[in-house]
């Protein structure tokens, strides 16, 4: 089923999804050449844990063996943190948070550049922050959750990007994974309606080549198919009548006035 939480309920993930924002202020400053993955898992348990009673949602989630997931290049989502993976100049790197506070969770994602990164992958990621703004505006109470998917499809068409589309937005609440799916392909006007009180992670996953994927043989790693690199933008939003409230926006540019809680760091 569908939940739809009150305004309190909403302030509750708010409150789990600021802590993720914080945390990506941080490691703006953190993920640079040189530093591993094991690293940044270590610096985003460090981080959460620090506010009292927030854990990592996604450590032991399944199984899950880090605190967060943390993907390099061509890797899409869940990948592993390892203190041998150590990241390049030119890299670009997919941290995807859950934070569970008092019960409540949220869930979050960036992708970062390491040092210099080359005009088409600034590209992918311009591309993928702006499907995510348009998806997040499409959250409002009338649409239906095909609209979500319209708005990524209409602001990737034309760029030659693949969608991912085996991976899925959801609604998040209790758990980290709930109803409905939110895909990042649909037709406006189709799928579950919209109601003021839901809250949805909603993340589009773009490509620079096929919009086809595969899992790596550590059974977690998702990657694109055709070892293009690939970008994920993901924030946990409430449909209310006043419009999308982003949950997991940063501190820093909210204090800066800018509403999306993206755009240049
Ligand atoms: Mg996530
Ligand atoms: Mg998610």
């Amino acid at each position: 089923m569908i939940h739809l939480r009150s305004a309190a309920e909403i302030d509750a993930i708010g409150r789990g999804g600021a802590i993720i924002g914080a945390l990506f202020d941080e490691l703006q400053l953190r993920v640079t050449p040189g530093v591993s993955t094991g690293e940044l898992d270590r610096v985003c348990e460090e981080f959460i844990r620090a506010h009292p009673g927030a854990v990592p949602a996604f450590q032991g989630l399944y199984g899950f063996p880090g605190a967060v997931c943390i993907s390099v290049n061509e890797e899409i989502v869940h990948g592993i943190p390892r203190p041998d993976r150590i990241l390049g100049d030119g890299d670009i790197v997919s941290v995807d948070v859950g934070v569970t506070l008092d019960g409540w969770c949220s869930d979050s994602a960036y992708t970062f550049e390491v040092g210099e990164v080359d005009a088409e992958t600034r590209r992918l990621l311009r591309t993928t922050q702006a499907a995510l703004d348009a998806a997040v505006a499409a959250a409002v109470p009338g649409n239906h959750v095909g609209d979500i998917g319209a708005a990524v499809m209409a602001t990737v068409e034309g760029t030659g990007m693949g969608i991912v589309r085996d991976l899925v937005g959801h609604g998040v609440g209790r758990e980290v994974h709930e109803e409905p799916q939110v895909p990042n392909v649909g037709r406006a006007g189709y799928g579950p309606q919209l109601r003021a009180g839901m809250v949805l992670a909603i993340e589009p996953m773009l490509s620079l080549g096929t919009d086809r994927i595969k899992t790596l043989s550590d059974r977690w790693t998702v990657v694109t198919a055709d070892g293009t690199r690939s970008a994920h933008f993901e924030h946990t939003v409430a449909v209310t009548t006043d419009g999308p409230r982003i949950l997991t926006g940063s501190t820093r540019q909210a204090e800066a006035g800018v509403e999306s809680g993206l755009g240049t760091p």
